[in-house]
């Protein structure tokens, strides 16, 4: 980091001044600029990390991400701020939809701590830059791939368990897809789950999958009536003939519909047909739960709750993932902690990863938590070793 060369644009002096100092300590030199101008252009797209004010006299942040990406800057960003959270939001959604890489923002008032953890992150800027291109050079399965993965059979299960934090018990487990591919590796759904959805081919997917994984796991589910198993329905796509045949394979297992549930991963109403909507009723006057996923993101959720038949809310992760630094991310959690509470529903918190995340959402009374700070999603044979340390529910 020592040869790389920092710019900072910022119209107090007195901060400009820090970020100076704060630089000489780390051993790295940083050019001050007090506004945006013909002189800090000249300088900046030899840079390989700016510092940005957000508000600079005559031209705002935006203003000048614009012009950056007019003038193809490929170093890092930080921005530096006191405007609020949600303006940030914008201005990094704002500018990676500009291509620009926004690595983070120094918060005024700033100290040495937080300059030095942001430059750590400029520093590994460029290792995950190579991260990235990899990732986006694996390719989305196209049709002809998946159906491929199908009849050979590359899809299998994993299981992440849900805990009960008052009784530590293994109360559900969420079934997630799984693809290793014999060239491209080990795919997320996130690169074939919009393949399957687009193809119309996902409804024979998730009947494969739901029997799939019910074979594996009914001696469990049969010896704890009170487990449930969780699964990802698109319910863009669900029509009156897959609830029918989801129906059918339940009931040749020993289990009780109540320890099914679907978790609907549409969240827009208005994408719901009302084929879907019959196909949702019908499953759950069978018996199963219905779960609305990732709640919060669908701009129409609240709306869908008066028109389909759920009992479950899962809080999104997007906002768990922020607890410690977000306010509004906090209220959006303890609304719909709320929320739940007050329609009688079931409440699940995923992405859980920290402590600090689960005393909030304990002091929400969340109870059911599903993250890494319990588990990842783990292969049939190490959930059953996981379970050997963990209570499952019996009532
Ligand atoms: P989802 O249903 O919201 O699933 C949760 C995702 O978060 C999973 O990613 C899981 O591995 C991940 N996760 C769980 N705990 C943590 C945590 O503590 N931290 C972090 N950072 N991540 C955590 P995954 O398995 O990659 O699945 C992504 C999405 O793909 C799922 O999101 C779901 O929408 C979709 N999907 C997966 N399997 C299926 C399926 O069988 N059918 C359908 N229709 N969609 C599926
Ligand atoms: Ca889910
Ligand atoms: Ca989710």
């Amino acid at each position: 980091m020592s040869n790389k060369r920092i710019v900072a644009v910022d119209d107090e002096a007195s901060l400009l001044h820090l970020l100076a100092e704060f630089g000489r300590l780390q051993g790295v030199e940083v050019t001050c600029f007090p506004a945006w101008d013909e002189d800090v252009k000249s300088h900046v797209n030899l840079s390989e990390v700016l510092f940005l004010d957000m508000q600079l006299p005559g031209s705002d942040g935006l203003d000048v991400i614009t012009e950056l990406s007019d003038a193809s800057y490929d170093g890092a960003i930080v921005l530096i701020s006191g405007v609020d959270e949600v303006m940030l939001e914008y201005a990094v959604k704002y500018a990676s939809s500009k291509g620009l890489n926004l690595v983070g923002f120094l918060q005024k008032p700033f100290n040495m701590d937080d300059f030095s953890s942001i430059l750590a992150e400029c520093e590994s800027f460029e290792n995950k830059a190579a991260d990235n291109a990899y990732l986006a050079s694996t390719p989305e399965l196209n049709y002809k791939e998946v159906r491929k993965a199908i009849t050979s059979q590359w899809f299998y299960p994993v299981f992440q368990p849900q805990i009960n934090v008052e009784t530590g018990s293994i109360v559900g487990i969420e079934c997630l897809a799984r693809l290793e591919h014999p060239s491209f590796g080990n795919i997320s759904p996130t690169r074939f789950i919009p393949t399957l959805e687009r193809s119309r081919i996902i409804n024979d997917f998730t009947k494969v999958l739901v029997d799939t994984a019910l074979n594996q796991l009914t001696d469990l589910l049969e010896a704890h009536d009170h487990l449930t198993i969780s699964f990802n329905i698109s319910s863009k796509t669900l029509n009156r003939d897959t609830a029918v045949k989801l129906i059918e394979i339940i009931n040749k297992f020993d289990v009780r519909p109540e320890q099914i549930v679907f978790e609907a991963t549409e969240t827009s109403a208005l994408d719901i047909s009302e084929e879907t909507e019959f196909a949702l009723t019908k499953l759950r006057l069978f018996g199963v739960g219905l779960s609305i996923d990732d709640f919060g993101t669908g701009y129409s959720t609240i709306s869908q709750i008066n028109k389909l038949p759920f009992n479950e809310i899962k809080v999104d992760q997007s906002f768990i993932q922020h607890i410690a630094d977000k306010q509004t991310s906090r209220a959006i959690v303890a609304s719909t902690c709320q929320l739940a509470h007050n329609l009688n529903y079931k409440l699940v918190a995923e992405g859980v990863e920290t402590l600090e995340q689960l005393a909030f959402l304990k002091e929400h009374k969340c109870k059911v938590i599903q993250g890494y700070l319990y588990s990842k999603p783990l292969s049939i044979v190490q959930l059953r070793q996981f379970i050997q340390h963990f209570n499952i529910a019996v009532s």
